[in-house]
């Protein structure tokens, strides 16, 4: 069977809607637009009726209860909402937050706003596997920690933190713990309770659900975690999120929600597979080509890999045809080499001449085949033209030579 080109491997930059969660969205677009907070008429409560169970829906998916369920526009809001909110809410507790260097610009760029009113962040260093340890965090909380913001899953290299681990020393020492599970839900079991999580941020495009949609899980007891909203308005929400909710949206990652628990199991041990067959001949057939962070506990969707000698703007257009996403995407404007990449000290070289795989739900053998061959022809064929794959083939080491001046 022919591929269709181009193929899709940036799944965990955003996944396609399926096309069941589609069909559940359609009809509150036209026919039962109502408004959520409509009280006096069916057009209203229907709406409402649905927001509810697409609140089962996701509560379900994590652990918790339906009350805990706070809908916004997605992670970014999601992450703003708890880490402001709750370092306004607890600033007279104390004014240390902790997050980590390889976290999303979503939590990162929070932090360092909450930096500048007055807060103090450490930001931890994960290890050269990417992974930040229970026993990292404890050394780092001090008397006034107020909030812990860790995520569950790293989005460029799929790496796992010690979450459950982590959870638990956050409930021993009394400090929030938040983490931004934005590429772990809806693809690896998750449960709030056991994982001691207080505030988990997720988002629907990530789950083959729609863009701008997301919740915010907001712990109700053991503690009941209180947040400082970000806007004023309505009131919706608990007060924490005002705004009209957008339905169809929610509808949509109810929806996605449970396709994604009910087809779990063996859609993660059939997309692992078609992943490990992607690195394992990549790597057999490339030299000098390394898997970046800890290969055996990782997301099962995410592959990450560094090839020497080549620079990875110039293998995406040798590549052209699947979508990736390189080493510099996330700043896709500037050439900088990643900086998750450079908090795991990996050199700007190898760092630059990296790409991410990114497979999904709609990813087929075939898919795998053609960017396997594609790969590989790709970086042979860039390799044979640079100067420095020379040099080192000839025995001198390319990393005394400088990259970028030639
Ligand atoms: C995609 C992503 C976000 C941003 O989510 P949006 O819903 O697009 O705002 C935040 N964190 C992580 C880890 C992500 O992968």
């Amino acid at each position: 069977m022919a591929v269709k080109l181009p193929i899709y491997m940036d799944y965990n930059a955003t996944t396609p809607v399926d096309p069941r969660v589609l069909e559940a969205m359609l009809p509150y677009f036209t026919q039962m637009f109502g408004n959520a907070a409509s009280r006096n008429h069916s057009f209203g409560w229907e709406a409402e009726a649905a927001v509810d169970k697409a609140r089962e829906q996701v509560a379900a998916l994590i652990g918790a209860s339906e009350k805990e369920i706070i809908w916004t526009s997605g992670s970014t809001e999601s992450n703003n909402l708890a880490i402001k909110g709750a370092a306004d809410m607890y600033k007279d507790k104390g004014r240390h937050i902790i997050t980590a260097l390889h976290e999303h610009k979503a939590v990162l760029d929070p932090c360092k706003r909450l930096q500048k009113e007055g807060f103090d962040v450490t930001f931890l260093q994960p290890d050269r596997s990417g992974v930040i340890t229970a026993a990292q965090v404890a050394e780092a909380i001090r008397p006034d920690t107020i909030l812990i913001s860790l995520m569950w899953a790293n989005n460029e290299i799929g790496t796992i933190n010690e979450i459950p681990g982590i959870g638990k020393i956050c409930k021993e020492k009394d400090i929030i713990f938040h983490t931004d599970a934005t590429q772990w839900v809806g693809k690896m079991p998750t449960d709030v309770e056991e994982a001691g999580i207080d505030l988990l941020s997720a988002s629907a495009h990530k789950m083959y659900g729609p863009k701008g949609v997301g919740f915010l899980y907001v712990r109700r007891r053991k503690p009941r975690v209180r947040l400082t909203p970000l806007f004023d308005g309505g009131g919706h929400e608990r007060g924490m999120r005002s705004g009209t909710l957008n339905v169809t949206g929610i509808v949509g990652m109810g929806a996605a929600a449970e396709i994604c628990q009910r087809e779990m199991a063996q859609e993660s041990a059939r997309i692992r597979a078609m992943r490990d067959r992607l690195e394992t001949a990549i790597l057999a057939r490339l030299d000098a080509t390394r898997v970046n962070g800890q290969v055996d506990r990782r997301l099962p969707q995410t592959s990450n890999i560094s090839f020497a000698y080549v620079e990875g703007e110039s293998l995406m257009m040798a590549i052209k045809e699947i979508a990736v996403s390189s080493g510099s995407a996330c700043t896709s404007a500037s050439l900088e080499p990643s900086y998750v990449l450079k908090s795991l000290g990996i050199g700007d070289d190898l760092a630059h001449s990296s790409l991410r795989f990114g497979l999904g739900r709609f990813t087929t053998d075939e898919e795998v085949d053609y960017a396997i061959e594609s790969v590989v022809r790709g970086v042979s064929r860039l390799r044979e033209m640079s100067p420095l794959y020379e040099l080192a083939m000839e025995g001198i080491d390319p990393s005394t030579v400088e990259w970028g001046k030639h």
